[in-house]
């Protein structure tokens, strides 16, 4: 990749994620044209260094890489093929969704793309959260070209490391796959956690003896420990993204008649809590709503 196509970076989304995101490429030394539909987020990409613009289309103009960091499928095509940010990037330009997407959907855009003769889809989501994303440690699973996934390197080595997953759209089932079991495991986790206490046993004690034995995952590492005993539940990812996740690896299982059984009865038992909670709550709230309805 050559110097200029280094350097000139856009980047639509600047949530939870997509701000750090874009603040380390800023910080990197990229050239950061950036835009999201909330001022106050345009204004920390302006905060931190790189250029905000109001539209999407301004984000194209001056893009060689450009990066969407956005809620869901469904935006993505929006923003790519009705609001015209496809057909204004370069044809050299390579476009990396970032966001967690529908995989089958993704192969469709990429093939659109590339029969219109417009810029390369790669797909390259993260796991490792609001922390990851600022300290630069994300896990990127990459669908695509081999050689396209190789010349972003110096772009998303700034954002954690990235793990070539296979064709285009391969990042995307991965990761909806990985969250399904993320999910399970922190329902589980919470049943497990509101039985014991109610048993009498110390929070800290068995999270202690979970990460120590057979019974550990990163709810016990992690989300309990830092987001559900502090009682601030504040991970920065929303409880209806962490259930759009599950429902896309669901309908991939039944897709390719693998229907999962356990994750579509998490699916349910997600769906009822996102039902009883706020729209705004963090997926951790899910250990709350366990404890209420144990
Ligand atoms: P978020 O809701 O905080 O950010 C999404 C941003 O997109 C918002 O700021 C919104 O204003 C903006 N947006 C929506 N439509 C737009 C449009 N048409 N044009 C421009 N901007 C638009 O979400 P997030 O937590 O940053 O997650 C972003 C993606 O990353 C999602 O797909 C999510 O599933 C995934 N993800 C999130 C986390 C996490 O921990 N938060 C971790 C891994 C993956």
């Amino acid at each position: 990749m050559s110097e200029a196509v280094k350097s000139r970076i856009g980047f639509i989304g600047l949530g939870n994620m997509g701000t750090p995101m874009s603040g380390r490429l800023v910080e990197a030394g990229f050239s950061v044209t950036g835009t999201d539909l909330a001022e106050e987020n345009r204004d920390r990409l302006a905060r931190a260094g790189g250029t905000a613009v109001e539209t999407a289309a301004q984000v194209a103009a001056a893009s060689d890489v450009l990066i969407l960091m956005l809620p869901n499928s469904a935006i993505v095509e929006s923003v790519l093929l009705d609001d015209g940010v496809a057909a204004a990037l370069p044809a050299s330009a390579v476009i990396v969704d970032m966001s967690s997407s529908e995989p089958l959907r993704t192969r469709a855009l990429a093939e659109r793309l590339a029969a219109q003769g417009l810029a390369q889809l790669v797909d390259a989501p993260v796991s490792g959260g609001v922390g990851g994303a600022e300290k630069g440690t994300l896990t990127i699973m990459a669908g695509g070209e081999t050689e396209t996934i190789e010349s972003l390197s110096p772009v998303l080595s700034v954002l954690g490391r990235v793990r070539h997953t296979g064709a285009v759209g391969s990042g995307h089932a991965l990761k909806a796959l990985n969250n399904l079991l993320s999910a399970t495991h922190l329902l589980a986790t919470s049943e497990a956690m509101v039985a014991g206490q109610e048993f009498g046993l110390d929070p800290q004690t068995m999270l202690e003896v979970f990460n120590s034995s057979s019974g550990r995952s990163g709810s016990t590492e992690n989300k309990w420990p830092n987001f559900v005993l502090t009682g601030g539940y504040n991970s920065g990812f929303g409880l209806g993204l962490m259930l759009k996740d599950m429902r896309i690896a669901t309908q991939l299982a039944a897709d390719i008649n693998q229907p999962s059984v356990l994750g579509s009865y998490a699916v349910e038992l997600w769906s009822k809590a996102a039902a009883e909670l706020e729209p705004t709550a963090d997926h951790t709230e899910i250990a709350r709503w366990a404890g209420r309805n144990g």
